[in-house]
């Protein structure tokens, strides 16, 4: 094998949370990391960028955002780290290169190009990948018109299928996020899309009937057919091409394309065996420090404890959570006797905070969703306007546990977080938002 290079910190994969522990770095060093000290390690060809583009501005038919303009840290309004960047801070990007074992005993990962690289500290930024359709039982992904949505080099693809498929018909698999995302970029691209998926309602695990029902309407009116309580079973394949979706029931929906988004699994098999490991990823406690001292995991993989749902261990495949725990675990690595070490008992002190946003709406969601929820505002727009504005409630022992906002300006979204946070009472909450005008909503 070939020599190897030795590093104080490596950070193992590229994504959203490698960027942000690398500006973490450079701030907390005054600009830039001695040469040899600090290297990001990622089978992607790319600097780090913000993932969530991928599903929103990048599959825009006109105007679509494109590298260098969503590398991180833009998305928390931040500096843009270009390739450049990294270079003039001092820190090694060693793009295209996957990791494929670890030994945590000698603190080295070997690569596939046969290169050993040694590390004193390590940050565990692997992600999450798609599962695929295979994990189901159904065959057929490998086909040119069949698109996941993880890296640049699928939304490319996807950029170039739909593009060959303008006026023709899509079927997406999942009626999650990713589900939800795509079917309505391809809806801007005049695509037909026909949504399938196992649930009663789109997004399941989290939204309400109320809420489900109400962006399924939404959907509906631009033209998305839901194909609710259904499966997949197979794809009609030809010369590497699929035409068509076969669902359980037998039925047949012709499809130009296909888009699957039926979930996605943390990458942490490189550690089994060698890390605690929890809720399907690398278990860390309130530092970001697993159950090896010289190892750090960080956004999608990491499971950690959150002081505000009282120690609970949780992992979140959200970028709020992958940019904040980076910088949770440089700070903890550099500033040792911070005062956190306490902190690390109870949990992180985070609110979990998710966002989406499709077609003219944009929702965002704070805490858990626990507890009945309580419905305000006007669930029932007009065909496809994107005035709405409502609020749910997760109510549990009279406090606030969790809150959705959909359509909330920067200042209702705020005030939103700050509820939740500070555990609101119900009836306060309440009062504030029957005083802007979101009346009670009746629940189905
Ligand atoms: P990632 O950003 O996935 O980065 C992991 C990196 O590690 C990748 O570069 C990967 O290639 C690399 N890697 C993995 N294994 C190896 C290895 N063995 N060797 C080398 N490199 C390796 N969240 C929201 O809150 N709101 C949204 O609207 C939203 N939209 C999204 C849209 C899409 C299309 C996707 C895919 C995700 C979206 N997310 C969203 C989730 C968000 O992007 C993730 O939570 C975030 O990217 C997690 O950051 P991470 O650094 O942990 O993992």
């Amino acid at each position: 094998s070939q020599m190897g290079r030795a590093f104080a910190y490596v950070i193992l994969g590229g994504g959203v949370a490698a960027g942000y522990a690398a500006l973490e770095f450079a701030r907390h060093r005054d600009g830039g990391v001695s040469p040899g000290e600090l290297c990001i390690i990622s089978d992607e060809a790319v600097a780090p960028y913000e993932r969530p583009a991928l599903s929103k501005g990048y599959l825009l038919p006109r105007g679509a955002a494109r590298l260098p303009g969503f590398h991180t840290c833009v998305g928390a309004n931040d500096e843009l780290l270009t390739e450049q960047w990294y270079k003039d801070h001092g820190i090694e990007l060693v793009l295209a290169t996957r990791v494929v074992s670890a030994d945590l005993q000698q603190k080295t990962l070997l690569t596939n190009t046969g290169e050993t690289i040694s590390y004193g500290t390590l940050i565990v930024a692997t992600g999450a990948r798609a599962s695929k359709l295979e994990e189901f039982g159904v065959t057929g992904s490998d086909a040119a018109n069949v698109c996941y949505l993880r890296s640049l080099k699928d939304a490319d693809k996807m950029v170039g299928v739909m593009r060959s498929c303008h006026g023709g018909n899509a079927v997406v698999i999942g009626g999650g996020y990713i589900g939800m995302e795509c079917a309505a970029a391809l809806v801007a691209n005049e695509i037909k899309v026909t949504m399938v998926f196992p649930g009663k309602r789109c997004m399941d695990r989290f939204f309400t009937p109320k809420i489900a029902e109400f962006y399924e309407k939404y959907y509906a009116a631009k033209g998305v057919t839901f194909i609710k309580g259904a499966r997949v079973t197979s794809l009609e394949a030809s010369d590497g091409r699929v035409a068509a979706a076969i669902l359980r029931d037998g039925r047949r929906l012709p499809a130009d394309m296909v888009v699957v988004g039926v979930g996605a699994r943390a990458n942490a098999g490189l550690f089994d065996g060698q890390l605690a490991m929890e809720k399907g990823g690398i278990r860390v406690n309130g530092r970001m420090q697993t159950s090896d001292y010289a190892v750090y995991a960080v956004g999608d993989v990491a499971a950690f404890p959150v002081a505000l749902l009282g120690g609970q261990v949780r992992r979140f495949e959200h970028v709020d959570c992958a940019r904040r725990t980076a910088r949770r675990a440089v700070a903890a690595i550099l500033e040792p006797a911070d005062g956190a070490a306490e902190q690390g008992k109870k949990g992180y002190d985070y609110l979990p905070f998710f966002y989406s946003r499709v077609f003219g709406l944009s929702w965002q969601f704070y805490g858990d969703n626990v507890g009945e929820a309580v419905h305000f505002g006007d669930f029932s727009p007009g065909s496809g306007h994107a005035t709405a504005k409502f609020v749910v409630l997760w109510v549990s022992g009279g406090r606030v546990s969790g809150a959705f906002i959909e359509g909330g300006s920067r200042e209702e979204n705020e005030e939103t977080a700050g509820a939740v946070r500070r555990g609101a009472s119900v009836a306060e909450v309440a009062a504030e938002l029957l005083s802007r005008g979101l009346a009670f909503a009746d629940q189905e």
